[in-house]
């Protein structure tokens, strides 16, 4: 069984390298394994859909490992730019994708694309704006009379952006100060900046590339202020890519990090567009200049028009956990090749993959996005539910779409960026060095957590609508999906006896947890005189860890349900229960002060060295279950590639970096056109 696990997975690895020469660590690893490897692939490829596997060859076919940066802006933004050219032409070409198949599913490709973000997050961000953003905006808002600039844009006939962020307001779109007036007479619409604050900031692509741009405003007629309206207008002139007469486009300039986009600033000088830029899917302006929405609230209709576009946090949850699986795991296949210090009991080098502190460094976090990756393959799930629902206001998943994109985003991207983190400590100096995927993934990961809603403030809208389903059990409303652990009853406080090794019993504590919380954070709300004031106090220590809670148990109970997919053999079953156990108990050990109601200092400290035993028993088989995830070798950094010989792959990098770059941009990429 051992062995021919091992063949099994030198025949995947030899797909993934034509001329694959598997090191003797490589071996000896793949000979630990206990787990069946093809019934393992196949339930954790099975966990995303086929196209997004065809991506990911497409993309590997056409580019060369690409860790490191460029080194001036201008040679980034050139890169970038290219590479969506190259990688477009590449996926019609080969028929993986169409124009119009991005036109009905831009989601689907945007999470697609998203995937390939270890070879350069700056090329996937630009793809989730000219798609997720742009494209997307017009699909959401517009009509009929917009349908032409869908193919424009899936053809990068022209280049878009989103400028919805101005230097005042990010989070709080509702007090942004731009105007577009309507005037009846001219049938057009005037745009101002009137503050220096209403500038519109940070907007990706707007710098340099994009020609047109989504534009949200407040518009008025006569006089009368209508709230914030989307509007779809031309930014540049095709000819000669000046910006058009009324506008002033500005650099944002240097960043942290994601040079290769080019974030830019816009101001509107009284700047004439006609009446059909408006997106008038949900409000319209009659031939006579009557204002009509099908939606009265002003809250509503924001709602209503950026929620569907919540997409990119479902593609953005998606990629971060994507990132983190690629560093976790590849800084274990270094850990089981590198050694430090002699073991004073064998006289033998020690490999870090062997020290128990490593084992709770890494292998908790290994787990951790083990369990987190099939949860984004429920949470897209859920996302489809919701847009196979219309964008209306009538859909009913849209208060749990908001929830579930709102929390994954937050958690999953935090605790991504602390992965990354420990990732680049975990390979030491050699973790500094550009060409072991680290360094560049890092700034990306970074902004992961402020754009497309600021994790904290996801956080607090997460929270609402948490306790809105503690109101709905109460009015026996039905409530949303992954609620139905809640109930009227708040649970006992009685000690829990039974063993802390099995995944089952560990869903029940987490379950407590979850409702406890959900129903004292709603008690302490309910009894406060000053709700605003009681909402604000009470995030850190109730609504911030009631959230986590809600989430944690969502994870476990997904991931328990994933594990009936197994059963046709138990060790592999044992094998992946295992991370899950793991997942589960690290996340008691860290909430301590929670369960000490539950737990006696005896069993917590049992908890601990149980803990500590499952992660040596998975010791064995995490570098094995890292050749499961679906990255190819280009994908990760010298260090960390499959065949696991760090040095001599790192050195090739070194060597080669000395001489000059040996890309080749060929410039004249064709885009197929659709029809
Ligand atoms: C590189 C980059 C690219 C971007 N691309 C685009 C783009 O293409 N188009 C676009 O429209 N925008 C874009 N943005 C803007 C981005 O979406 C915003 O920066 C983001 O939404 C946060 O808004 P803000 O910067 O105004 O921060 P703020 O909202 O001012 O937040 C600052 C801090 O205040 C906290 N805070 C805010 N509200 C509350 C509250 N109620 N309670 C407690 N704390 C709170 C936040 O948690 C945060 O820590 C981009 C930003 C960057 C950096």
């Amino acid at each position: 069984m051992i062995n021919s696990n091992r063949e099994k997975a030198i025949r995947r690895i030899t797909l993934l390298k034509k001329h694959f020469d598997p090191s003797e660590d490589f071996n000896r690893e793949l000979d630990n394994c206990t787990f069946d490897f093809d019934l393992a692939l196949r339930v954790v490829n099975d966990l995303r859909p086929k196209v997004h596997h065809q991506v990911i060859a497409a993309v590997d076919s056409i580019m060369k490992q690409n860790h490191f940066k460029e080194k001036s802006r201008e040679a980034a933004r050139f890169k970038a730019n290219y590479w969506v050219k190259k990688i477009l032409s590449e996926l019609y070409d080969r028929g993986v994708l169409t124009p119009h198949k991005v036109i009905d599913h831009p989601d689907l490709l945007n999470r697609c694309i998203m995937g390939i973000s270890p070879f350069g997050g700056e090329i996937s961000t630009k793809f989730a704006i000219q798609i997720g953003l742009y494209l997307k905006s017009i699909k959401n808002m517009g009509t009929e009379i917009h349908q032409d600039e869908l193919l424009r844009a899936a053809t990068l006939e022209d280049y878009g952006c989103f400028c919805l962020t101005e230097l005042g307001h990010g989070s709080d779109v509702s007090k942004l100060e731009t105007t577009a007036h309507f005037d009846p007479i001219s049938n057009q619409f005037i745009f101002n900046s009137p503050t220096e604050t209403s500038r519109k900031f940070w907007i990706g692509n707007l710098a340099s590339t994009a020609t047109k741009a989504v534009v949200f405003a407040q518009l008025i007629i006569n006089g009368v202020r209508h709230g914030v309206h989307g509007f779809l207008i031309q930014i540049r002139d095709p000819e000669i890519h000046e910006p058009l007469y009324g506008l002033t486009i500005g650099d944002c300039g240097d960043k942290i990090g994601m040079q290769g986009i080019d974030n830019g600033w816009i101001m509107f000088d009284n700047f004439k567009v006609g009446k059909n830029s408006l997106l008038n899917k949900y409000a319209d302006i009659s031939p006579d200049g009557v204002y009509t929405s099908t939606i009265t609230s002003k809250a509503k209709l924001m709602a209503v028009q950026l929620g569907s576009l919540s997409g990119g946090r479902i593609a953005i949850t998606q990629v971060s956990n994507d990132c983190a699986l690629a560093v976790s795991s590849g800084a274990l296949r270094y850990w089981a090749v590198r050694k430090q210090f002699k073991n004073p009991k064998t006289k033998k080098e020690t490999r870090l993959i062997d020290y128990s502190i490593n084992h709770y460094r890494l292998i908790t976090r290994f787990a951790r996005h083990f369990v987190q990756h099939a949860g984004i393959a429920k949470i897209t799930e859920f996302w489809d539910q919701f847009l196979q629902g219309g964008s209306g206001p009538d859909n009913k998943m849209t208060g749990f779409a908001h929830l579930i994109s709102s929390v994954s985003k937050a958690i999953y991207t935090w605790n991504t960026f602390d992965t990354c983190s420990e990732g680049r400590q975990a390979c030491g100096g050699l973790g500094f060095s550009s060409y072991n995927a680290l360094g560049s993934i890092i700034p990306v990961m970074d902004l992961n957590r402020t754009w497309e809603g600021d994790n904290n403030v996801l956080m607090q809208q997460a929270g609402k609508l948490i306790l809105q389903n503690l109101a709905y059990v109460f009015t026996e409303k039905p409530l949303m999906p992954t609620f139905e652990f809640l109930t009227s009853e708040i649970p006992l406080v009685t000690p829990f006896r039974k063993t802390l090794n099995d995944v089952t019993n560990l869903l029940k504590l987490l379950t407590i947890r979850a409702e406890t919380l959900i129903h004292q954070t709603g008690m302490k709300l309910q009894f406060a005189d000053d709700k605003v004031e009681a909402w604000d106090k009470l995030l850190p220590f109730n609504i911030y860890p009631m959230t986590f809670a809600y989430f944690d148990r969502f994870l476990l109970q997904n991931y328990v349900d994933f594990l009936a997919r197994l059963e046709e053999d138990e060790n592999t079953q044992k094998v992946f229960t295992l991370l899950g156990i793991v997942f589960a108990q690290k996340t008691i050990t860290e909430n301590g002060e929670f369960f000490k109601d539950y737990l006696t200092n005896g069993q917590m400290e049992e908890l601990k060295e149980t803990l500590m035993e499952n992660l040596a028993k998975l010791r064995k088989e995490v570098v094995g279950l890292s050749y499961l995830l679906p990255f190819t070798d280009k994908m990760q950094g010298a260090i960390s590639k499959f065949d696991m010989k760090p040095y001599k792959n790192f050195l090739d990098f070194v060597e080669k970096a000395e001489r000059k770059s040996d890309y080749n941009f060929d410039d004249d990429v064709v885009i197929p056109s659709c029809s």
